[in-house]
């Protein structure tokens, strides 16, 4: 058992009550410990963590893509469209066909045509998101029921994309522009949500997650978690982000109505502690915000979400309300005016543990580095994504070249500073394994992949990326004096894993088993086989 407590030290039995660690140590366990009533599990040499805590992740629309068009990952043009005509096909009475999870390799241009998607759903609107969801693809139905033509001039924040030499909308849409298609869809039902949850949860518990923090959840979202707990049947602990935009009612409303929804939905393993904002969009769409151009965008740099002034208003408002504020911030200048609204923040209402945090952090100016630990803030990346994939070296590293590319994804800078960084997937847009992202953490490469290791400067140690997961994701989510580390008095939310990551290769790490996951002494997932 490697413990993850402060001296990272090492046992070989642990004792739970009552959904409680009541010991730690050696196999002699003291007297009175193991009563007639006592499950006693010999693991056999296999290996025992703090259950993992995934620090950024979509449970619950993830959970709902599963039960529609599922694209994750599939590798050409011609299996995604086998499965959209699958899926349409097995639903011959949804109004709309929805999907999600295309990946933005697989298109040239990251750009797939509505005639595709006209040619396999021809008789309905349909709207497949892509794997990042900062992209989605219509057929011609969904376009016209949106009025979205030629004419139609791209939103703020959004790019309709076009067909060069017709002008016309080629299927394409980035960012705000997808809200034109998407607030047409019928909102998702409770039982779907329920259903979603219910699925997610199965596959976070398979892959030893105890605690997750859901990264950008509505009303009905919080809703669907505090029923599930108070029904009993949620199996892990939620940290919840919720939605932060503010709409025509400003700042005030908003800050009123998260309010509101923090007193009505917290439970006993619900937590609506954070407030998501996004500051800019991703680099492959070019819609993350650069502290200079893109390389092939002459001078578009990309624009930030909120000015500085709007933003500095948004954290500071949030801050006083003693949120966690959560923000999505990918490229140098969305984080840069991220870490100065901090500032600001806490300039303005003084210091506090308040531990916000900023998400997928792609490229990090050099300069910025040292303030996530001046300013106490947590570093939250999803290291599955520095590997070296065609995300980074198709479609990210040509629009920012070399010496600026060096900067993507600097895990192992932040860390060496002493900020606490901490671990996520961002499931559905990847893997939600923790173990994926830890090996990919300490060998920059993919799964399987036999290459060369991408960035290897920026690699963290096996200890540092197991914490990643653990103890800093429970700091992060604001429950580390109960969870996140083997201790006792400490709740007893534990992994098994089928063999001790320090014994086995680097790029062997994802392939081993997790074999139980318990939360609070209750095994909510067992291997069979
Ligand atoms: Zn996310």
């Amino acid at each position: 058992m490697y413990t993850v407590d402060a001296a990272r030290s090492w046992a070989t039995a642990v004792a739970v009550k009552d959904g409680r660690i009541t010991y730690v140590g050696g196999d002699s366990v003291p007297g009175g410990l193991i009563g007639p009533e006592t499950e006693v599990i010999d693991l056999a040499g296999q290996m025992v963590l703090p259950g993992f805590q995934d620090g950024h992740v979509h449970l619950l629309t993830g959970g709902v893509e599963l039960g529609e068009c599922t694209l994750f990952t599939l590798p050409t043009p011609a299996a995604v469209a086998d499965s959209i005509r699958a899926c349409a096909a097995a639903r011959p009475t949804a109004t709309w066909v929805r999907g999600a999870g295309w990946e933005l390799t697989v298109f040239p241009g990251a750009n797939p045509g509505r005639a595709l998607l006209d040619s396999l759903v021809p008789d309905r609107p349909a709207l497949m998101d892509a794997a990042d969801g900062h992209s989605a693809w219509a057929n011609s139905k969904a376009l016209e029921l949106a009025g979205i033509g030629r004419d139609t001039p791209d939103p703020a924040d959004g790019r309709i994309e076009r067909d060069p030499a017709t002008g016309e909308p080629s299927g394409t849409l980035r960012e705000s522009a997808v809200h034109l298609v998407s607030r047409l869809l019928p909102a998702r039902t409770d039982v779907e949500l329920a259903a979603g949850l219910a699925r997610a949860q199965r596959l976070a518990n398979e892959a030893g997650i105890t605690s997750a923090f859901e990264a950008a959840a509505d009303e009905r979202h919080l809703r669907a978690f505090a029923g599930a707990d108070r029904a009993g049947k949620l199996t892990l602990r939620i940290v919840a982000a919720a939605e932060a935009e503010p709409d025509s009612g400003g700042i005030d409303d908003l800050v009123r109505r998260l309010g509101t929804w923090r007193k009505r939905y917290s439970t006993r393993r619900v937590r609506p502690i954070a407030a998501k904002l996004f500051q800019d969009g991703v680099i492959e769409s070019r819609t993350a915000a650069l502290l200079a151009p893109y390389l092939d965008r002459q001078g578009d740099a990309g624009t930030p979400t909120y000015s500085q002034p709007t933003l500095d208003s948004l954290v500071a408002a949030l801050d006083r309300e003693r949120w966690q504020v959560h923000v999505h911030a990918i490229g140098d200048r969305a984080i840069r005016m991220t870490l100065d609204a901090f500032e600001r923040a806490r300039r303005a209402n003084g210091a506090r543990d308040a531990r916000h945090t900023i998400t997928h952090l792609q490229l990090i100016d050099p300069a910025d580095i040292p303030r996530f630990r001046r300013l106490g803030l947590v570093a939250n990346f999803e290291p599955f994504w520095a590997n070296g994939d065609e995300y980074l070296t198709r479609l990210a590293e040509p629009a920012l070249g070399p010496s600026r590319s060096r900067w993507l994804y600097p895990i192992g800078s932040v860390a060496r500073t002493g900020a606490v960084v901490s671990g996520g997937s961002d499931w559905s847009v990847s893997s939600i394994a923790p173990l994926d992202g830890i090996e990919v953490a300490i060998t920059r490469r993919a799964p399987d992949d036999p290459g060369p290791p991408w960035r290897p400067e920026e690699v963290v140690d096996l200890s540092t990326a197991i914490a990643m997961y653990t103890i800093n994701a429970a700091y992060a989510n604001q429950q580390e004096r109960e969870t996140g580390s083997i201790e006792v008095g400490k709740l007893a939310d534990l992994v098994v894993l089928e063999r001790s990551l320090f014994e086995v290769e680097p790029r062997e790490i994802h392939a081993v088993r997790v074999m139980r996951t318990i939360v609070e002494g209750r095994t909510v997932f067992e291997r069979r086989e």
